[in-house]
């Protein structure tokens, strides 16, 4: 059954840190293409692209505020919080105004030509319109390479994720008002919206070369957001640590009867080696164990506090 809904009035979800160098030409490019949506008649008028300010220490607020197009609005978060609890802002805000939203990077590598096909999607029924790199051609090797074993990482550990999936994606208000019910303070959205639940389809796109400006995800942040994803999402870290205790455990109980063995045939040798190796190894095994249950028992932390997860401290 397609069942072809009334014109939705659609968001565009923008979040910025400092990203003065792109929003010259980001702001232009969509309020084009929110102006021919709304001709088209794929949108209603009062469709809009919100742009998150998230903390920027350049002059990305004052060319938003500076903005004349009527399709633009802003908020400015007070500090520097993140893409995913930016993104997590502007959703929060265009919960219950729009019939349907779409989040995308503001440096415009999310091609928005196939927004046309996720509205589609959603007037045909569809909750949630993952878009997917169909090519990453113009991702560095080594981002692309740390993004694979990312992905399949992930899957083993048996998080369902949408493989070549980011934060580019259409979700209907149903779902937004569904989000506000996670409360979690460790947000990894791209694992969450799989496991909703909700319809769904995919549309394919090539990924592109930044507009202008620098990435805002170096090496650190993006291990950051892969730690929070494993972490957030499943317990196989602290399992691995029982079953290489449980391993080291057999292996000392045997190499303890290899020594009482050759106490009593008298075969002594010097022992140094047999000392100090189990030493360091044992030692490793340990710090990795207490690190693992820490990165935990910092996540059960963060999630009692139950602080808010930003602030806004502006809109326009
Ligand atoms: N971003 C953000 N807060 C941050 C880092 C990034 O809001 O602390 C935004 C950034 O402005 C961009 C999007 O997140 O719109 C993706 O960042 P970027 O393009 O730098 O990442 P890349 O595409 O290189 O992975
Ligand atoms: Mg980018």
């Amino acid at each position: 059954m397609s069942l072809i809904k009334p014109l939705p009035t659609l968001a565009l979800v923008l979040p910025c840190f400092n990203e003065e160098d792109v929003l010259g030409i980001t702001i232009p490019h969509l309020s084009a293409l929110l102006n021919s949506y709304i001709e088209n008649k794929l949108i209603s008028a009062d469709s809009f692209a919100l742009f998150v300010d998230d903390g920027s220490r350049d002059r990305t607020w004052n060319i938003l505020l500076t903005n004349q197009s009527p399709h633009v609005k802003s908020i400015k978060l007070s500090h520097n919080v993140g893409h995913q609890y930016a993104l997590m802002a502007g959703l929060t805000y265009v919960t219950n105004k729009v019939d349907c939203c779409v989040s995308l990077d503001a440096d415009l590598q999310d091609d928005s030509s196939v927004i046309e096909q996720m509205i589609q999607d959603y007037r045909q029924g569809s909750q949630i319109v993952y878009g997917v790199r169909g090519s990453r051609n113009s991702d560095k090797q080594m981002k692309s390479g740390t993004a694979h074993l990312f992905y399949r990482l992930m899957k083993q550990m048996g998080v369902d994720l949408i493989y070549d999936h980011a934060d580019f994606r259409l979700l209907s208000n149903k779902v937004l008002v569904e989000l506000q019910h996670y409360k979690e303070v460790n947000l990894f959205l791209r694992g969450l919206f799989p496991m909703m639940g909700f319809q769904s389809s995919i549309v394919y796109y090539a990924r592109k070369e930044r507009v202008a400006g620098k990435t805002k995800y170096p090496f650190k942040k993006m291990l950051h957001l892969a730690v929070d994803g494993i972490t957030s999402f499943s317990n196989l870290p602290l399992k691995m640590i029982t079953y290489i205790g449980f391993t080291v455990f057999v292996a000392s109980f045997l190499i303890s009867l290899w020594v009482l063995f050759q106490r009593f045939y008298g075969i002594t040798v010097p022992g140094w080696a047999s000392i100090t190796l189990p030493m360091y190894f044992l030692g490793g095994i340990q710090l990795l164990a207490l690190g693992v249950i820490g990165e935990y028992l910092g996540k059960i932390y963060m999630e009692t506090k139950a602080r808010p997860r930003y602030h806004i401290e502006e809109e326009a």
